[in-house]
Parts: structure tokens; C-alpha cells; sequence
């Protein structure tokens, strides 16, 4: 449903169905999903926001990390976003961080109706360490990746960047790898990011 039908799914109704912060409260659920994944304070409830046209569907957070839960948004019945926790956050203990890792592991092993796993990158700081393990750990479990620079109206974006990330990326292994530049601030990106979920809708 990759067209303006598509779309029209985010006009309608986004509600929270669930939150886990351990592998026994991962909900069932058989409908396509979407993620969202990042270093805290990327940006992602804002993202998260803007795409589903919602003030507070997400909560925007000034506390980097305070969101240690996966999130699940139900959107017009028909497909569900999946916000996960932020990491990379250098205040948060070991043990967080150990349990950051089991309870992604266990989503990522245990959800064949994931379909896609929307990486964000503060266009500001660009791409680091964890992201790239993250990148690995997704590579591993068969995920199909979309990167998203967020916060695009803060930097002036060098041209040719998409293709270049798109060239690291397949160099990475991630052949076919989108790559959108969004700010939830001027909604750039926005629309793009709208038709790439829809698509997953049946
Ligand atoms: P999260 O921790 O990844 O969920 O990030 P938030 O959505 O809570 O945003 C973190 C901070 O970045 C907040 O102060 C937001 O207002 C700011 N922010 C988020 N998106 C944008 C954006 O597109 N442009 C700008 N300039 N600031 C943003």
C-alpha cells in the first residue's frame, strides 16, 4: 500500500496497545511491524509524533534514557509501531544495559512480523560505534533496515550524502538499505516516511 491510500493510515487512529520492559510481556501480535531504534535523545518520540500526526502518542523525553521500555502503537488496526528503547545513553548502569540487549534480543529472535527497523542518526553527529552494532545485531537477525538522519533542519546535509551512506551501508552488507533525511521540526521527511510503513500494510 505504498501510495496516498497508504497514507491516509496515519490520519486515523494511533493508540498505545502495550509496553514491555521484559521478554515475558512482549505481546502477541500478528499484524505487520515497524521499528524505531536509536541513541537516546535522536530524537525518536518526535519522529514517532510527527509520522502519526500526534502531539503525545510518544512521549518526548528531556531525560535521555528514562524510556527503558519497548513501546506498542496500534495505528488504524492495520499495522503497529514499535519504539524501542534508546541506548548509548552513558549514565545508564551495566545491568541496564545487559537488560537493554536481552530484551532486544528476544523481540528481535522472536518477531517474524517485524518488517522493517527504521535506524535514526542525529544528522549532527552522524553515525558511531553503537550504531553500527546495532547495524550488526540487526544484520544477524535478518532485519531489513531503513536509516533515518533526524534533525535534519539543524545542519546543512552535505550533497551526495544518501549515496553515500547507501555505499557504507551496502558495504556493510545492506544492499538495499532506504535512507530518508527527516526533521520533526519542519516535517521534512515525513511524507516519505508515512509511504515507506504503509507499504508493509495489507
Ligand atoms: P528520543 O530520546 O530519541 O525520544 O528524543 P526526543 O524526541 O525526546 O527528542 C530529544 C530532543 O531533541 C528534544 O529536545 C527535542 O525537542 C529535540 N528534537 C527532536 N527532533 C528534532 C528535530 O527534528 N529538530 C530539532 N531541531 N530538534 C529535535
Amino acid at each position: 500500500m505504498a501510495n496516498e491510500l497508504g497514507v491516509k493510515i496515519f490520519r486515523q487512529e494511533a493508540t498505545f496497545i502495550a509496553g514491555a520492559t521484559k521478554p515475558s510481556q512482549l505481546p502477541k501480535i500478528s499484524l505487520p511491524q515497524v521499528a524505531f531504534v536509536g541513541k537516546s535523545n535522536v530524537g525518536k518520540s518526535s519522529l514517532i509524533n510527527t509520522i502519526c500526526r500526534r502531539k503525545n502518542l510518544a512521549r518526548v523525553s528531556h531525560t535521555p534514557g528514562r524510556t527503558r521500555q519497548i513501546n506498542f502503537f496500534l495505528i488504524a488496526e492495520k499495522l503497529v509501531i514499535v519504539d524501542l528503547p534508546g541506548y548509548g545513553f552513558a549514565k545508564v548502569p551495566s545491568k541496564e544495559k545487559q537488560n537493554w540487549e536481552k530484551l532486544i534480543l528476544h523481540y528481535l529472535q522472536n518477531s517474524p512480523n517485524l518488517k522493517l527497523v527504521n535506524l535514526l542518526i542525529d544528522a549532527r553527529r552522524g553515525i558511531k560505534e553503537n550504531d553500527l552494532k546495532v547495524m550488526q545485531l540487526l544484520h544477524l537477525y535478518d532485519k531489513q533496515i531503513q536509516l533515518v538522519f533526524t534533525k535534519a533542519d539543524k545542519v546543512k546535509l552535505k550533497e551526495g550524502l544518501k549515496e553515500e551512506v547507501k555505499n557504507y551501508l551496502a558495504s556493510l552488507g545492506y544492499l538495499l538499505c532506504n535512507v530518508v533525511l527527516s526533521s520533526s521540526k519542519n516535517g521534512v521527511g515525513a511524507k516519505e516516511l508515512q509511504l515507506s510503513l504503509a507499504q508493509y500494510v495489507k
